[in-house]
């Protein structure tokens, strides 16, 4: 029996002071990314120095620990996680795991390497990814992303379709970007079979814009979906910040990632590792632990006791708020924390 595969102990399972099980690990694996998302990234990004990172040994002793101690699902983020050279590593070492005390390795990606990597994805185990996707529109994609190309991204996520991957595609609404291009992204989505997240920006990091102009609420988006497709309520849960439609017949999920017009963090179920080492224990809030420190200093025990830390501290609720002027809730940016 694997490390992982083993029941946690009562006394080892992650449950935080308010109760909530700690079941979902995202992984920041790094915070370098090949595109610019407006509402992501500044133009100029200072990145960690390579020397600073988590080996990937590092990051999958501490996913196992995760593991061990009752996590069933990893999500890979970053940055973009497919521009670490050795990803392809960490994804088939986690993916050992995936029906062994793992029940789902996923992952966050802008697509741009997707066809180089899918067939590898699914050999490691991956069944499901999220990509990244904010328009249909060639040129306004390239704006978006400061230098993204469209069908490059097209290219990967057909790569993922036809190598087996079930799709997510995320989209960050965008007033005077995008937003008139959701139910375009939507119909898009049923068409190809991809489920589709929406996503209000978040306030997390400084860009070179003031984000409440481009803020876009769920609430007006949603009414103006279902005034266009048959939308039917799905129970599905995540223990994220998402609540679920059904398109029609069709297969297509959509999900609505509000957290700024709607909180659910009294369900959290997750933490989140950077490349760093650090554990946030919520996105929106600057509270951390060194996992890095713990485990080079004091092993496994060291580790368990950092985490059991960070759990005991693990905030209530984030506090976003998006107001003209604003300062943003955090200092990183979300691909810092792994979004
Ligand atoms: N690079 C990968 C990608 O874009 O899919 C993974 C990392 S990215 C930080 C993860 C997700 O966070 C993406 O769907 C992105 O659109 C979203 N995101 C980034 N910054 C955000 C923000 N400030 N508010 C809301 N969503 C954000
Ligand atoms: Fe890179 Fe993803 Fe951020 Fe875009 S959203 S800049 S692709 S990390």
């Amino acid at each position: 029996m694997t490390m992982a595969s083993a029941p946690p102990f009562p006394d080892q399972r992650l449950v935080d002071a308010h109760g909530r099980a700690i079941r979902y690990l995202r992984i920041s694996v790094t915070d370098r990314c090949d595109l610019r998302c407006r509402y992501c990234m500044a133009e100029q990004m200072t990145f960690l120095p390579r020397a600073k990172l988590l080996s990937l040994d590092e990051i999958a002793i501490i996913a196992e620990r995760f593991m061990a101690r009752g996590v069933t699902k990893i999500r890979l983020s970053g940055g973009e996680p497919l521009v670490r050279r050795d990803v392809g590593d960490l994804v088939r070492r986690l993916g050992r795991h995936v029906g062994q005390g793992l029940d789902e390795l996923t992952m966050t990606t802008n697509g741009t390497r997707l066809a180089q990597y899918a067939d590898e994805m699914v050999a490691a185990g991956i069944r499901r990814i999220n990509v990244s996707l904010d328009s249909l529109d060639a040129d306004r994609f390239r704006f978006i992303t400061r230098h993204g190309d469209l069908g490059q991204v097209l290219g990967g996520i057909a790569a993922a379709k036809a190598a087996g991957l079930a799709i997510k595609i995320n989209m960050v609404a965008l007033a005077g970007l995008n937003e008139d291009e959701i139910g375009t992204m939507l119909q898009w989505c049923v068409d190809e079979g991809h489920d589709l997240s929406l996503i209000e920006t978040m306030p997390l990091g400084a860009i070179d814009e003031d984000r409440v102009d481009r803020f876009v609420p769920l609430t007006r988006v949603f009414e103006a979906l279902a005034a266009r497709f048959p939308l039917a309520r799905d129970p599905h849960r995540t223990g994220g910040p998402a609540r679920y439609w059904r398109v029609g017949e069709s297969a297509t999920r959509l999900g609505l990632i509000s957290p700024l017009t709607a909180n659910f963090c009294d369900g959290c179920n997750r933490v989140r590792l950077t490349t760093e080492g650090t554990l946030y224990m919520c996105l929106g809030h600057e509270d951390r632990v060194d996992l890095k420190a713990a485990l080079r200093d004091g092993g496994i025990p060291g580790l368990d006791a950092a985490i059991d830390q960070g759990l005991m501290r693990k905030p209530a609720r984030h506090d976003f708020t998006i107001g003209a002027g604003a300062a943003p809730a955090t200092t990183r940016h979300m691909s810092v924390t792994g979004g």
